[in-house]
């Protein structure tokens, strides 16, 4: 697994913009502490598992005929965690699974990309999106952000008269930096995006906002989710996953908040029966218990503050290592790491896989265990001293 050697033979014909492009991915090695996909290293409860092998056991039933190609009792569970979760007020209407959220933005660059349409992004950002962009011929353009990874917002709303986008792709928190994205801010788009025009698509048409929430759980308590402007902003998707939060990153289960008409969209492009009932059945036992299942985020929450505070008290060639602050799951830290690799291989070799990601000189941690994250700091403090 993870290997990447590109060797398709030259008589198939593989589309031309694809030539020498490789698969996408984080290697998957068989290292003790794997602490680079920002995955919940919390398993599931044993309550959810068992809601997942009742529930599976009596889908398995009907496994001879198609699911509900429109997922509706899952639609309906979305719409009450997202009102328990973030406030949000929606109609299943305004819901839409899919396999990961991976799936979700790739239906949505399949709705609104395309030859001819553009999409704007801030970066650094989620290393995905310019992939998405090139499988559905969408152009991939970026703007900055500013030194501290927040939103250089006047620049953005330039670009967006500018370039006039189909798609505009906001996270938060950001991935790789862990940088939230101020209300404030995205009002001041969405308002813009009003009476923005978009390149390729008829006149009257306006720029839909993609905001990916993929981490929010993680924010500090209070800190409102772009899911509760859902009902305000008729061009406003809001991308969630299972995957973080939920500890379902196996499960495949990503979801969209939207205006109504968004998700007809969606309807428009998605194979037919994209979710599986098994998948179904599993993601509608995931919330079967959802404060048994979300009982570690705030943990969560805790390690990453408490790492964020030792890996500034710690230094490299006498220098204190520079922290993002981090709404996430995740950090990005060191900024003066002039060889990043170096010090990933040596934690590489004290059997703790991190991620080589993000600006040059930065490196970024997911949060494990209380047990893994000694192990992760005894690790660095040894690999920092041998890096020097
Ligand atoms: N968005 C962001 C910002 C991510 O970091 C990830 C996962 N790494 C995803 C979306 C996709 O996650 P999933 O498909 O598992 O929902």
């Amino acid at each position: 697994s993870g290997s990447n050697d590109n060797a398709i033979p030259a008589d198939l014909p593989l589309r031309n913009d694809l030539l020498g492009e490789e698969p996408y991915g984080a290697p998957q090695l068989d290292v003790p502490v794997c602490l680079n996909v920002n995955e919940n290293p919390y398993p599931p409860t044993h309550a959810v598992v068992r809601s997942i092998e009742k529930r599976v056991r009596e889908a398995a039933k009907d496994l001879n005929r198609y699911p509900d190609r429109e997922h509706m009792e899952l639609r309906q569970a979305f719409v009450d965690y997202l009102a328990k979760e973030s406030g949000a007020k929606l109609t299943t209407d305004m819901v839409w699974g899919a396999n990961g959220s991976n799936e979700i933005m790739l239906q949505l660059f399949q709705a609104f990309g395309g030859p001819g349409r553009t999409a704007l992004g801030c970066d650094p950002t989620y290393s995905m999106y310019p992939e998405y962009a090139r499988d559905t011929f969408t152009q991939w353009r970026i703007v900055p952000r500013k030194e501290d990874f927040t939103l250089d917002l006047d620049r953005t709303l330039e670009a967006i008269r500018d370039l006039e986008p189909a798609m505009v792709l906001l996270t938060s928190p950001n991935n790789p930096t862990g940088t939230p994205l101020p209300m404030e801010q995205l009002e001041r788009i969405l308002e813009a995006c009003q009476d923005a025009r978009v390149a390729g698509a008829a006149e009257g048409t306006r720029p839909v906002v993609v905001v990916d929430e993929a981490y929010i759980e993680f924010r500090d308590p209070g800190v409102p989710s772009a899911t509760t402007l859902v009902g305000t902003y008729g061009n406003l998707a809001v991308s969630r996953t299972m995957s973080k939060a939920f500890a379902f990153a196996g499960a495949r289960v990503g979801y969209l908040a939207a205006s109504a008409g968004i998700i007809d969209c969606m309807r428009i492009v998605r194979m037919p029966y994209h979710l599986s009932a098994v998948t179904q059945a599993a993601a509608l036992a995931g919330f079967d218990n959802t404060a048994e299942q979300l009982s570690q985020v705030a943990h969560l929450r805790e390690t990453r503050n408490e790492t964020a505070a030792w890996l500034r008290e710690q230094t490299y060639r006498g220098i204190p290592l520079q922290v993002a602050p981090s709404q996430s799951n995740f950090l990005m830290f060191g900024g003066h790491f002039d060889d990043r690799g170096l010090i990933f291989d040596e934690m590489l070799k004290r059997g703790v896989l991190i991620r080589v990601v993000g600006p040059e000189g930065w490196l970024r941690v997911c949060m494990g265990t209380d047990e893994e994250m000694k192990v992760f700091r005894k690790a660095l403090t040894e690999s920092l001293r041998a890096a020097e």
